[in-house]
């Protein structure tokens, strides 16, 4: 048995010398201090003093009471543990003693091997207590570090099996413009409805598709499988913050508790670099000038149509487009003008194909139409139209402007230089011709 009085300090409070001496010296071996007074009012103010863990006190003495002293204390102190000691004919201050909470009564003459049980157990309690409150204060101290880490986070942290939220960090807060979890119940009906349903985001289809009153975890299960499924680079879901803005973030799901599907939530928001993605995602594929598909786009799309055509043996016809005289055209009105009836003729042609056809810019004054499943008569029809189209362009200060087509169609074994040389040399053939007119090779 672990020896619990060896912890305490006692404050022992008797006005009789003899018996003070004798018990004062047993007592003294026993505990680890041993503070002694020799009646209430000298008691009292050794309280005070030594904040003593336990008191042991006689009832009857002159000054002030044991019963007078403990009402005292025990107003500082409403927990301070008093043991009783006191003749028979204290007897009627016991009721008293009750009433203000005394932890034990020994009476007089004093058993001493009692008198050190009960000191024992109450010096055991006290010791538990302490180590209790100890342990208590050490989670409670690791609690307010991990919280202050997980606050500096830029992070979004929170933990929920999706139903309620245990744990939320203070960049959870800033999101949604709260300052609790219970404000955050109010204004969301489920957790998962912080996330918006759209196309390029993982959880599109997972909302709604589970029925919470017959599976409540679903929502959290589904998204954690499909999330350990997916690309890192996939991992992506929408949130409107507060001011409705829609953002986009990197979601991490841990497992907190697998029994009870508690997970911790990791949300980095990537909305600045999702639209960095966008924008180079559009300039590689768009012309900086005119907005129309640029080269790069065009050669992917005519490496796609080639292995369909091959395959399927649909007919493919390209023709390239190039504005008649287009030199002398900048130079009389300027290289500006010229960019502007570039962008009107662009965006006219862009108008005019059909959506499965492709229209770029080839680079400078050229551009380029692929026909999906087209013969080159069809082509040569369309091109016509669409010439006769740019024929009614007509630009405010500088007036109208023409263009000549090459048409060709997609013959087996053509490459892209071969298909391209063959539709280069129509295009000279309209050049030659007067300009202004489509020709086929
Ligand atoms: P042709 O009828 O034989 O095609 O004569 P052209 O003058 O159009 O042909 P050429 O190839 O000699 O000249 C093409 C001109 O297109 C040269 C250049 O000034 C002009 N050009 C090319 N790219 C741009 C551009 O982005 N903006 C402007 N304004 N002009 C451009
Ligand atoms: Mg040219
Ligand atoms: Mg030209």
């Amino acid at each position: 048995m672990s020896n619990f009085l060896k912890e305490i300090t006692l404050l022992y409070v008797e006005d009789s010398r003899a018996i003070r001496e004798i018990l004062g010296k047993r007592l003294e071996k026993k505990v680890k201090k041993i503070i002694v007074a020799v009646d209430g009012e000298d008691g009292l103010e050794k309280y005070k003093e030594y904040k003593p863990d336990i008191i042991l006190t006689d009832v009857t003495m002159p000054k002030m009471s044991g019963i007078e002293m403990s009402r005292e204390i025990k107003e500082i102190d409403k927990d301070m543990p008093i043991i009783i000691l006191s003749a028979h004919n204290d007897a009627s201050y016991l009721l008293e003693a009750i009433e203000l909470g005394i932890s034990g009564y020994l009476l007089k003459p004093v058993d001493r091997d009692k008198m050190i049980e009960q000191l024992e157990s109450q010096a055991k309690i006290i010791c538990l207590d302490k180590t209790n409150k100890e342990q208590q204060l050490k989670i409670e101290e690791q609690q307010t570090i991990l919280q202050t880490i997980i606050n500096v986070e830029q992070n979004i942290n929170f933990v929920t099996n999706f139903n309620q939220i245990s744990f939320v960090n203070s960049a959870f807060l800033r999101f949604f413009n709260i300052s609790t979890i219970a404000e955050f119940e109010d204004k969301f009906k489920t957790v998962e409805s912080i996330f918006m349903e759209h196309e390029d985001y993982v959880h599109t289809g997972i909302i709604g598709s589970c029925n919470k009153d017959s599976d409540n975890t679903c929502f959290g299960k589904l998204l954690f499988n499909k999330i350990e499924e997916l690309d890192e680079t996939k991992r992506i879901v929408l949130m409107m913050d507060s001011s409705m803005e829609p953002k986009s973030f990197y979601l991490n799901i841990s497992i907190i508790d697998e029994s009870k599907h508690i997970y911790l939530i990791a949300l980095t928001d990537i909305t600045k670099m999702t639209i960095e993605k966008v924008n180079t995602e559009h300039k590689a594929y768009y012309d900086g000038l005119t907005g129309v598909f640029n080269r790069n786009k065009l050669e992917d799309f005519f490496k796609q149509e080639l292995l369909r055509v091959k395959r399927y043996k649909h007919p493919l016809s390209v023709a390239i487009l190039d504005i008649d005289h287009f030199k002398s055209f900048n130079d009389t009105h300027g290289h500006l003008i010229g960019d502007e009836v570039l962008i009107m003729l662009a965006q006219l042609v862009d108008g005019k194909v059909r959506s499965t056809d492709m229209f770029a810019r080839w680079g400078g004054e050229e551009f380029v139409i692929i026909f999906v499943e087209t013969t080159i008569d069809e082509a040569s029809k369309t091109s016509n139209h669409i010439r006769k189209h740019i024929e009614q362009l007509e630009h405010k200060t500088a007036g109208k402007v023409t263009a000549s087509f090459g048409v060709t169609q997609y013959k087996e074994g053509d490459t892209l230089t071969s298909l391209f040389k063959r539709c280069d040399d129509a295009l000279y053939v309209a050049k030659d011709n007067g300009r202004n007119r489509v020709e086929i090779k």
